[in-house]
């Protein structure tokens, strides 16, 4: 078992801001599955409904549906804006899935070829729709000087995250995607090996799916202030489950709560 405490990120949200590529992705994903209306329906601009329900994202896939979801102007999203609650997103999904005839895994397979084909053709246009949270790339670098090795475990594509971590030469000590499993999951398989200094995410629903795990309930949790966030997420956490700020990230490991 490695010595050194182990802080462990999440991706999108939390060290990278890939907004304008989610749509991108999105958007060409729904090309692909749905054809020529989708591209006419579309715009190439980010849709602010896109925007404001990302936070409600947990899979990849779901950006792709809700691009599906925005071409109907009598979908729930087009008529009531983004979800009320966890229940009504889910019902949401649930019901364009069926609508549509379609699995999680088309849609995050189309999501994934969009990618790597951006990524195979031309890199330098698909990494520069992504940018790096202010102070974040410094403040993780500085993790390695106060002994604390940090790691990355995010619902991305393993691959795409590497690429983007490797054009800001940045180096974590391991890299989950969501082909290693649930969070939860890798968290638990993580402790067994390694100790275990925090998961530092920015949907709150996992945070609290973390902390419902027993052999996790004990593992500090932190919400970064800078995510996608919902206007309640901050307000209210479960004990264990910390608000992290910019001044406390940047504050030395030792004194986090
Ligand atoms: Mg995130």
């Amino acid at each position: 078992m490695s010595n050194s405490p182990l802080l462990v990120f999440d991706f999108d949200g939390v060290i990278i801001d890939g907004m304008e590529e989610y749509w991108w992705a999105a958007r060409q994903a729904s090309i692909r599955l749905i054809g020529p209306a989708a591209e006419a329906a579309l715009p190439v601009e980010l849709p602010a409904l896109f925007r404001s329900s990302r936070p409600w994202v947990h899979h990849g896939w779901e950006m792709v549906l809700l691009a599906a979801e925005l071409m109907d102007a009598e979908s729930p999203l087009r008529r009531l804006g983004a979800p009320q609650d966890s229940a009504d997103y889910l019902r949401r999904t649930e019901r364009l899935l069926e609508a549509r005839g379609w699995q999680p895994a088309v849609l995050q397979e189309a999501l994934e070829q969009v990618r790597r084909e951006a990524v195979a053709k031309d890199r330098t246009s698909w990494l520069a729709l992504h940018r790096p949270f202010p102070g974040v790339v410094d403040r993780l670098r500085r993790f390695q000087s106060e002994g604390v090795a940090w790691s990355v475990l995010t619902t991305k594509g393993r691959a795409f995250a590497a690429e983007l971590l490797d054009a800001l030469d940045l180096q974590p000590a391991l890299l989950h995607g969501h082909e290693d499993g649930s969070k939860p999951e890798v968290l638990l398989q993580l402790r067994a090996v390694r100790r275990l200094r925090g998961f530092i995410e920015d949907r709150r629903a996992t945070l609290e799916a973390v902390h419902r795990t027993p052999g996790l309930d004990d593992l500090p949790c932190y919400l970064v202030s800078w995510g996608y966030l919902k206007p309640q997420d901050r307000h209210g956490l479960p004990d264990g489950v910390h608000w992290l700020e910019p001044e406390l990230f940047a504050s030395p490991l030792a004194s986090w709560p």
